[in-house]
């Protein structure tokens, strides 16, 4: 049976009142609910709505709070001092509180399907700037669980779409017909692969069957979009759980060709354990509240395709600093022409990766100074996992880790042994690490 048919469009809501759902004021943003209260107050109607209602049902804790209301944006900038709309597409009214913002929208309609102008000849659309009432705005959401209003006015939740079942059954059910919803905006491909890893929902089959169909309209999204998705995709603290569900869909190959190509290749092995190490590693880092950065998970997402074109450079007698930085050039302006990561973390990433040789060759005169590197730190990191993940690279990963860690006697101790240069001279096959019981196949 097709979706569509199990939710016919405008139908009567299910209205859980505040006794029968678990939603309680408590744990809901003060901030979120001044917007909430103030707009009630003025007469309006204002929802709590979207990803902060489902994660609130969940018994866990929301990311941010979204609001929707039927007044307009105009109508919630006189309301709030510190509010500003932004948007061309569609107007968005964001409210400011320290750090904190609430997104308040109004109310929105779908584009009439015959509206042929609002829509490209794939289906995917361009505009839906046309304002409408809550049961307008329900059906342009995108999963069911998504789409739960928690109103404020008698803190009930109201459920148009068979969200709290499926909530409770932990599926992830899109809106309407699937073919459809992808063809509307592909994005909404990559969010069901993040919601389904994030919530531990069971993969709805009528809502996963059409990406393997439709995964490559991805390739029309605007790369400044598939940044942001991208860093929702692997800095949502189950990185490596959502890339290895990316690639079962073979939705990970439209957003990284390059690296897809790597994975395929013969060191596909090597740079499986690579990224995989280095989700992992990123994954920790945000369960341990430390900060993360997209400029490391580049590094890793790229190095075997970096590290190909480098030694294709040098085979042509390029001399070896150019060499790397030629293929760095390369290889970045590939992938931000998918992916547009912005100037100041691809910078990062190159030199995560201009720093590789020279912390191999560590001689006694430079190691010093180089631990004063602002990088050095992320390119000593992005060492270890190539030795975790079997480049042979481990002995100089084991010199660094003695070196940060010994006192001065120590460390010069250290530099006195050191060899002037203990770079391997031609590249080695790389071998499984022992032990290592991530690398598949
Ligand atoms: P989270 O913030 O935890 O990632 P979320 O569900 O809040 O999840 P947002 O991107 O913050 O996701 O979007 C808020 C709400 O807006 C969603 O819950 C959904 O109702 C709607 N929405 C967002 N993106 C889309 C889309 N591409 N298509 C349809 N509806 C969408
Ligand atoms: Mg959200």
């Amino acid at each position: 049976m097709n979706t569509a048919e199990i939710i016919p469009l405008k139908s009567r809501p299910r209205i859980y009142a505040r006794p029968d759902h678990a939603i309680s004021r408590k744990f809901i943003s003060e901030n979120a609910l001044k917007v909430l209260y103030r707009l009630d107050k003025a007469g309006f109607k204002a929802f709590l709505v979207g990803g902060s209602v489902r994660d609130l049902l969940l018994g866990r804790a929301p990311n941010d709070f979204d609001v929707a209301t039927d007044a307009l944006p105009e109508q919630v900038r006189e309301l709030f001092r510190n509010c500003r709309l932004i948007g061309r597409r569609f107007r968005l009214a964001h409210v400011q509180f320290g750090n904190e913002l609430i997104e308040v929208a109004t109310f929105r309609a779908a584009h009439d399907e015959t509206d042929g102008a609002a829509m490209t000849d794939a289906g995917r659309i361009l505009r839906d700037n046309v304002y409408g009432s809550l049961d307008d705005d329900v059906w342009r959401r995108d999963f069911t669980v998504n789409a739960l209003y928690y109103d404020i006015s008698d803190f009930s939740i109201v459920d148009y779409v068979g969200g709290v079942e499926d909530l409770n059954a932990g599926r992830l059910r899109l809106i309407g017909d699937p073919e459809v919803r992808y063809r509307e905006d592909p994005v909404r491909m990559l969010r069901a692969v993040r919601f389904a890893i994030k919530l531990g929902f069971e993969l709805d089959a009528v809502t996963f069957a059409p990406i393997a169909r439709l995964r490559h309209l991805l390739e029309d999204i605007a790369p400044a979009r598939l940044f942001d998705e991208m860093l929702k995709l692997f800095h949502g603290g189950m990185g490596r759980k959502t890339f290895d569900a990316l690639r079962a869909h073979g939705v990970f190959r439209c957003l990284c060709p390059l690296t897809d190509a790597a994975l395929e290749g013969q060191d596909g092995e090597f740079v499986l354990r690579l990224i995989t190490a280095a989700l992992d590693n990123t994954d920790l880092r945000i369960s341990e509240g430390r900060p993360v950065t997209p400029a490391f998970l580049f590094a890793a997402l790229l190095w075997q395709n970096v590290e190909d074109a480098a030694q294709a450079n040098i085979a042509n007698g390029v001399p070896h600093p150019e060499a790397m930085q030629l293929a760095a050039d390369t290889v970045i302006s590939k992938q931000v022409a998918r992916i547009a990561m912005p100037r100041r973390f691809t910078n990062v990433t190159r030199e995560i990766w201009a720093l590789q040789s020279r912390l191999i060759k560590r001689t006694a005169k430079r190691a010093p100074r180089l631990m004063e590197y602002p990088r050095f730190r992320a390119a000593y990191d992005f060492l270890l996992l190539r030795a975790q993940a079997g480049d042979p690279v481990g002995e100089a990963a084991e010199w660094w880790t003695s070196f940060i860690g010994a006192d001065d006697t120590s460390r010069l101790q250290l530099l006195e042994s050191t060899a002037t240069d203990s770079r391997p001279k031609r590249r080695r096959r790389r071998r499984r690490p022992a032990g290592d019981t991530q690398a598949s196949g």
